[in-house]
């Protein structure tokens, strides 16, 4: 064994690692022992676009996940993608939207903890402090979507924003009459609604679908996930991209396989429906999609391949 004047110099530190792993320390620059700042940035005509990475959550495989096919037959589908078959793996990459005279935020993730909740922090080393948000738009009220409305401090992480969701999305959650006939375990969906909106509740602008909400952006009916679930057609010049939110989980295992029922979806049979015309009309139009679930940046387009809908993640560019 050769020891280098470098090992030798290095320090206790680094002879220490070198004595537990065995492995000479050569390295020039130091391990960080931390992720770098996860966000991603490409043009929709004039518009810029930032993908933001909320986080990954792997959890143990819910026995059931699909409601119309197997255990087995869903193991096989993630490990077909690398992923292991015993566990849920879930990314979240929210997107904000620069018109060149606001700039839109779309869904604010998950509430800051663990692997998750990184919107803020990543979005400030892109260079978006929570201030300049003008818009935030929301897709649907689930937790990984709205959870980032608010902080630990119980404040509004975008003080200066206003929230605009879908007005089929608000009645259905800030129904009391809904939420009083739910069975008890269901009411934590409209508890959490109440807790993030209910403050502001004047403030929210609710919009109808097929409107714009801002110059550029439009709402588009999504439902099927949620009774208003939401996505957001961003077009300039002549390029679209198209947010759309949980019309699938993974799109790898759900737009290559429309017909799954995944039990996040409130009404199947509608979700199937909506997934198929959006994925549709995106395919024919080679409209951009981002979906919420995919790999980061989780963004790209989907080709028709048999019954189903290949996902192709877009070329990731150095330079805009
Ligand atoms: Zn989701």
């Amino acid at each position: 064994m050769s020891i280098t004047r470098r090992t030798m110099l290095a320090g206790t530190a680094a002879a220490g690692a070198a004595l537990t792993t065995g492995l000479p320390v050569l390295a020039k620059a130091p391990m960080s022992n931390q992720q770098a700042p996860g966000f991603h940035r490409f043009k929709i005509g004039s518009f810029e676009v930032t993908a933001i990475h909320d986080g990954t959550v792997q959890r143990d495989m819910p026995k059931g996940f699909v409601r119309n096919a197997t255990d087995a037959e869903v193991s096989a589908a993630f490990t077909e993608l690398g992923l292991p078959g015993d566990k849920l793996t879930i990314t979240f990459t929210t997107m904000v939207v620069n018109t060149g005279d606001r700039v839109i935020l779309l869904d604010t993730g998950n509430a800051a903890g663990g692997t998750v909740g990184n919107t803020a922090k990543n979005l400030a080393a892109a260079g978006i402090q929570p201030g300049d948000v003008d818009v935030v738009a929301i897709s649907h009220f689930h937790g990984d979507h709205i959870g980032g409305v608010r902080g630990a401090d119980n404040a509004l992480v975008y003080p200066n924003a206003e929230i605009v969701v879908s007005e089929v999305e608000w009645g259905h959650w800030m129904d009391d009459a809904k939420m009083n006939a739910a069975p008890e375990a269901a009411r934590g969906g409209f508890q959490l609604a109440r807790r993030q909106f209910g403050p502001v509740a004047d403030k929210v602008r609710k919009v109808q679908w097929e409107k714009e909400i801002v110059p550029g952006i439009t709402a588009v009916k999504a439902a099927g996930h949620t009774p208003g679930h939401t996505a957001f057609l961003i077009a300039s010049g002549n390029q679209q991209m198209m947010f759309v939110g949980d019309i699938t989980n993974h799109p790898g295992i759900f737009a290559r396989r429309p017909e799954w029922q995944a039990i996040f979806d409130m009404d199947p049979q509608m979700a199937i429906a909506t997934r198929k015309a959006l994925l549709d009309r995106a395919a024919a139009d080679k409209i951009r999609l981002s979906f919420y679930h995919a790999p980061f940046p989780a963004t790209g387009f989907v080709v028709k391949d048999g019954a189903g809908y290949d996902f192709l993640p877009a070329l990731w560019t150095s330079t805009l």
